[in-house]
């Protein structure tokens, strides 16, 4: 329920953290030493080498597997002045007197500052939470900051980045299909508070929605589609227009179809189509 948590924590407007970001770059002492890359500057406090090191190799590698699957790769975001800031406080105490996030917090994101702020000896960061806060922010720097897009987009988009999560929330939504307990389409748009949900939920339809347009219609499509959305067309016809649905309701009818002629198994195998 932890990472349940934490993942409820970190979408746009909620995610903002109280005097994190640009503001708080500006103040750094001496206390915070710098590693540069391409795309990144990771602020540590003495952090030993090799996380850092660990830490910055697999955020340039989640630049790029990121950027490739949203078909967003010819897209320079990030260099220079602009790259993106990750903090790595030295324990859980510091972070969450800094960032004033609740006790249970593991992470956090301001997707307009390109920032992010975590602790040393947080387990799921670097695996799970990394790649799924930095797709956040580079699908809404590409697509723009507008508030009228559904949550299951966003949480999609994030939640196909972490690899090692993916089958099994494939395989729920899999599950909640062939068990016709599914959220329906229309409903699944209109969620835009988190406590209404079950989160397991949300999120298995969230990541295989997107997981079917991606997979199914190829990165070309979803930069389409995400063209649409950046230049302020409303989501539904930028939806149905690109992949040639004539309404929701025949988009939800082919991801049950492709979903519902899959067999994934929980476990140990999960994931594996039989
Ligand atoms: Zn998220």
């Amino acid at each position: 329920m932890r990472t349940s948590f934490v993942l409820l924590a970190c979408v746009l407007g909620a995610a903002l953290v109280p005097g994190a970001g640009v503001s708080r770059a500006e103040v750094i002492s001496s206390l915070w030493q710098t590693q540069k890359s391409q795309h990144f500057i990771i602020y540590h406090q003495g952090a030993p080498a090799d996380y850092v090191t660990r830490l910055v190799d697999q955020a340039e590698r989640y630049y790029e597997s990121v950027t490739d699957r949203l078909g967003y790769r010819s897209f320079s975001f990030w260099s220079w002045d602009d790259r993106a800031k990750i903090f790595l406080y030295p324990d859980s105490a510091s972070y969450l007197g800094d960032t004033r996030r609740a006790a249970w917090s593991g992470a956090s994101v301001n997707v307009k500052t390109r920032t992010i702020s975590t602790f040393i000896g947080q387990e799921t960061f670097i695996d799970s939470m990394l790649p799924h806060e930095m797709a956040h922010i580079i699908f809404r720097e590409f697509v723009g900051h507008r508030k009228d897009l559904p949550l299951w987009l966003d949480e999609g988009v994030a939640g196909v980045q972490e690899e090692g999560k993916l089958a099994e929330r494939l395989t729920q939504a899999v599950n909640l299909i062939k068990r016709g307990v599914y959220i329906g389409l229309k409903d699944l748009s209109d969620i835009r508070d988190y406590s209404l949900v079950v989160p397991q939920v949300f999120y298995a339809e969230s990541c295989s929605l997107v997981n079917f347009l991606l997979e199914k219609y190829g990165r070309e499509k979803f930069l389409d589609f995400s063209r649409a959305l950046r230049d302020k067309a409303d989501w539904q016809d930028s939806l149905e227009r690109c992949y040639q649905f004539r309404n929701l309701g025949e988009f939800e009818s082919a991801w049950k179809e492709y979903y519902g002629r899959q067999n994934r198994v929980s476990g140990d195998d999960a994931g594996k189509e039989l």
